[in-house]
């Protein structure tokens, strides 16, 4: 390879492997399209093995390396063997989550239960899994999905919004903890992006007019809004960004 040239370090991830949890579908699987377009190859994981078989299917007609894992991230024993089997990990996207929304007064027990396992145990046991591998190397860069609702909140969203918060300081904490190992730990915070998560609620005629007045560029978020900043984080050109979130809000949390 010639001799790079010139001040901007490079946003390539050749050599790379990077996992995505939550890849099935959405912004995940946008994230996994990404990073194997940047040059890393990328182990997709969910629970749904059809939707990462047609994923891997995908990425491989672009030229570019995947593998498909399933994994549910609510079940600790699963982390454990999802990560017992990798020697070698460099990017993580940990971003598999769940969202329901409720007023305070109504919110059913499973639907808090299964946000708080998937959203915030799930991304601890993810992370603790890829922390391991990182620390033993001396690198890596993981990337957590928080949201809008990590910075603000909004009725009939406590639950979501809580767990989103959570993944803010989590971040934090464990960017100051593994940064003298070499590892970065940051978040994006995405507003609403159109998503089989997010579909019939941005369609509806309450909640959809609602979101979007809060967004000061005038639209919804595509899967292809989030994924640059994704791989901008994974790369070389972010070495000395750590602990921190990008918002790709279109102004939201702004205001
Ligand atoms: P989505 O369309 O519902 O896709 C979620 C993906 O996560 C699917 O592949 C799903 O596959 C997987 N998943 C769900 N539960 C899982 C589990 N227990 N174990 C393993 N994988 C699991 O969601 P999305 O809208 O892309 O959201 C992805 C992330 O972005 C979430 O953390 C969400 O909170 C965050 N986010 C989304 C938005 C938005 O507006 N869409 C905005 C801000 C932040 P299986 O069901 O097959 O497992």
């Amino acid at each position: 390879m010639a001799e790079k040239k010139g001040i901007l370090p490079s946003m390539r991830l050749d050599g790379m492997t990077a996992l995505v949890t939550g890849a099935g579908r959405g912004i995940g699987r946008g994230c996994a399209m990404a990073l194997a377009e940047a040059g890393a190859e990328v182990i997709c994981v969910s629970r749904t093995r059809s939707e990462l078989d047609d994923l891997v299917s995908e990425i491989e007609g672009l030229g570019a390396r995947a593998r498909a894992l399933t994994c549910d991230v609510s079940d600790p024993e699963a982390i454990e063997a999802l990560f017992a089997g990798l020697d070698r990990l460099d990017v993580l996207v940990n971003n598999a989550g769940i969202s329901t929304v409720h007023p305070v007064t109504e919110i059913p027990v499973e639907n808090l239960d299964r946000m708080l396992s998937v959203n915030c145990r799930g991304m601890v046991l993810v992370a603790k899994g890829a922390a391991r591998i990182m620390e033993a190397q001396g690198s890596g860069v993981m990337i957590n999905l928080s949201s809008t609702y990590g910075k603000v909140g909004r009725a009939t969203n406590s639950v979501y919004a809580a767990t989103k918060h959570f993944v803010e300081g989590f971040t934090k904490s464990i960017a100051v903890e593994l940064a003298p190992k070499g590892v970065r730990v940051c978040a994006i915070g995405p507003t609403a992006i159109e998503t089989p998560m997010t579909q019939e609620r941005l369609n509806d005629p309450v909640y959809g007019p609602d979101l979007l007045s809060r967004i000061p560029m005038g639209r919804f978020g595509r899967v292809e809004d989030v994924v640059g900043a994704v791989v901008f984080l994974a790369s070389p050109a972010a070495a000395l960004i750590t602990g921190t979130t990008i918002m790709i809000d279109g102004g939201w949390t702004a205001q």
